[in-house]
């Protein structure tokens, strides 16, 4: 446990508030004591009201806030008087509860108070830190885990059994915490849950904390318990992958009734756990805290049996639904975690960025597991209250409320020539309609074109099928499968007329605009045949099929020959679902190739003004790469679901086209 206090930093925050963020942050910043929202903290300050009246707040971390970046704003302001008499209440239901934290809060726009802020408010200390801190969890998730503590901490912490999160646990502690914190009490211990540190300024409890969770790391390494191996990540190139990946995701995707995301982990870690002799035991136990189920379901499918998954999860819910409070509607019964010999862990989300989380979850899960097996034995809560967390009302709620993913969502996009041009404006238009998209650029900076988790950038040169094939392997490790593909990359050598052309310069053309593409189509076939909504390819032809122009000759003819590619492709793959439809752009100015000089001088030659130019054409408008982008991905929606072998010209109206 490394301490992160800094006393310069800490002398810039000015106010008690200023001071809770920092240590919140401090918290945050260390991914083996809070992850993705987990844990939260509070500070109670006095305050004057507008009518004067002075009160006690409880400023507590609000929901949609994870510590690592909070603010003051991510801190909602509780009246401390009502929550204390609310603690008295015999029973409150959520939905009662989270209508008594929003109506007594001082400002009406802060996010809603944590579901832990009734605890925060009787603990009687000014500062309270709360982390889920696996450490803690490796211990208290063992047979004789409560003895455990007790050995560990003595009377440095009051030990709580497991409450589920909420009114029932704040009122345990209301009343076994008075009758048991010593003078030396530092913190609290949920079992199964987490742990608890406070103080009269933010610097003890953040103190306190390191030094409780640095106890129980201590243990560990007294019972060879601590010490885990590191993690390497395999070569991409060891073995292929990409159709067995592509496989599963399909598989559980249908399952689930949507697309989803797949990460393939294959470090040395997660292939060590996969290929455990009891991973099937270990793994089956359930999650190191009840609220990742909410995310990772309460449990990892083994090797590739989707079926058999789906089947014991719908089980899982027929036998813990008719015991609850309230109707539960059955989520998807897709796992979210598959663990594999070969494929390691893959973690699955409706976005990429959903499947690290499971993917982070799951990495500190399996450290948990691992320590806890070497400490005697891993053990989880029984699964009925794993089923009360992920089924809680509040989380239901959340589900009801939450809107229609995005068209994309779940979904991943192939470009190549991404870039720059049409290709780069192609990324953006996937992106935003939710996929996941992998860019393929000759030029190095595709790597950090967009630096987000649902983009990855591949250097590679197209003309290579090692560098395509490598390349299509580390796509389909990043988001486990591909669903559309956009041939985009094309050279355009200067105008050159047949009776000069040299043969090296037209095999160049057709290596990059026309063999390219075959080795890309043949080798995304597979993948493609695997997508769960099936697959869609768009190839970006040009105006000069239909109308080819003088001294292009190598370029117009590999175009050609592209566009009858396309066109039997739409033929022989129709019977696997799979759509390929091709746009012809024509004077696209914004790319890479028109620089202003080319422009004018092209503009000089029509005798035209630049800006004449460039909407020379039947409706008289400028044609932008972003106009190309937006009907590629139409052409992937739901829109086109009919349309297959079409091409359709973007180009404003083209004369000799029409
Ligand atoms: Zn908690």
């Amino acid at each position: 446990m490394q301490n992160l206090w800094d006393e310069q930093e800490a002398c810039a925050c000015e106010g008690e508030l200023a001071l809770r963020v920092y240590t919140s942050r401090l918290l945050g910043r260390n991914q083996s004591l809070v992850l993705h929202g987990g844990g939260n903290t509070s500070v109670k300050i006095r305050e004057r009201s507008l009518v004067g009246d002075d009160e006690d707040i409880l400023y507590v971390k609000g929901s949609g806030w994870n510590l690592e970046f909070i603010e003051e704003a991510g801190f909602s302001p509780v009246r401390m008087a009502h929550l204390l008499k609310l603690a008295k209440l015999d029973v409150l239901s959520d939905p009662q509860m989270v209508n008594e934290l929003l109506t007594h809060m001082t400002r009406a726009s802060a996010p809603a108070p944590s579901v832990e802020t009734i605890l925060h408010a009787i603990l009687p200390h000014k500062y309270v830190d709360h982390t889920h801190a696996d450490a803690v969890l490796a211990v208290t998730n063992t047979a004789n885990g409560e003895a455990r503590i007790r050995e560990i901490y003595g009377d440095k912490v009051v030990v709580i059994p497991y409450v589920m999160p909420g009114f029932d646990l704040a009122r345990v502690c209301a009343a076994k915490f008075p009758a048991e914190a010593r003078a030396g009490t530092l913190g609290m211990v949920l079992m199964n849950h987490g742990i608890f540190s406070f103080g009269a300024t933010a610097r003890e409890s953040y103190d306190r904390m390191i030094e409780l969770v640095q106890m129980a790391e201590d243990y560990l390494a007294r019972h060879n318990a601590w010490a885990l191996p590191g993690r390497r990540q395999a070569a991409i190139t060891d073995k292929p992958l990409r159709t067995r990946a592509a496989g599963l995701r399909r598989n559980i995707s249908r399952a689930a009734g949507f697309p989803l995301v797949m990460q393939v982990h294959r470090d040395d870690r997660s292939l060590a756990f996969a290929k455990r002799e009891d991973v099937g035991v270990l793994s089956q136990q359930g999650p190191a805290t009840p609220d990742h189920a909410i995310r990772t379901k309460r449990i990892p499918m083994i090797g590739g049996d989707v079926h058999a998954y789906a089947k014991t999860y719908a089980d899982y819910f027929e036998r813990h639904a008719p015991a609850a409070k309230e109707p539960r509607t059955m989520l998807d019964a897709a796992p979210r975690i598959a663990l594999d010999a070969d494929l390691g862990m893959c973690t699955l989300g409706r976005s990429a960025k959903d499947a690290a989380i499971v993917a982070d979850l799951y990495t500190h899960t399996m450290d948990v597991i691992e320590r806890a097996t070497l400490l005697g034995g891993y053990c989880a809560l029984p699964e009925k209250d794993i089923f009360d967390v992920e089924y809680w009302d509040l989380e239901q709620a959340k589900l009801r409320k939450s809107g229609k993913p995005p068209v994309f969502s779940g979904e991943v996009a192939m470009v190549t020539g991404a870039a720059s041009g049409i290709g780069k404006a192609c990324v953006e238009s996937l992106l935003a309609r939710g996929a996941a998209v992998i860019g393929l650029d000759i030029n190095p900076a595709v790597a950090t074109l967009h630096r987000r988790e649902d983009f990855l950038g591949i250097c590679c040169d197209v003309t290579s099928e090692d560098s395509v094939i490598t390349a299509l392997e580390a796509g389909i490790r990043a988001f486990g499968g591909l669903d559309m593909l956009i041939l985009n990359a094309g050279i355009f050598p200067g105008g050159t007329p047949i009776a000069a052309l040299q043969t090296n310069a037209w095999r160049n053309v057709m290596q990059v605009n026309l063999d390219a593409n075959l080795t890309l189509m043949r080798e995304c076939h597979a993948l493609l045949k695997l997508a769960p909504r099936t697959g869609r390819v768009v190839v970006i032809g040009s105006k000069n099929v239909p109308a080819p122009g003088p001294g292009a000759a190598a370029y117009s003819a590999s175009k050609a020959a592209l566009n009858q590619l396309a066109r039997v492709a739409a033929l022989e793959w129709g019977a696997d679902g799979i759509r390929v439809n091709v746009l012809h752009p024509n004077a696209v100015f914004d790319t890479g190739i028109w620089t202003d000089d080319v422009l004018a001088a092209r503009a000089a030659h029509y005798g035209l003004p630049v800006d004449d130019y460039k909407k020379n054409n039947v409706l008289n408008v400028e044609v932008t790469s972003h106009d190309v982008a937006e009907l590629a991905a139409a052409m992937c929606s739901p829109l086109f679901a009919k349309t297959t072998g079409a091409q359709v010209p973007v180009d404003g109206g083209n004369e000799r086209v029409i």
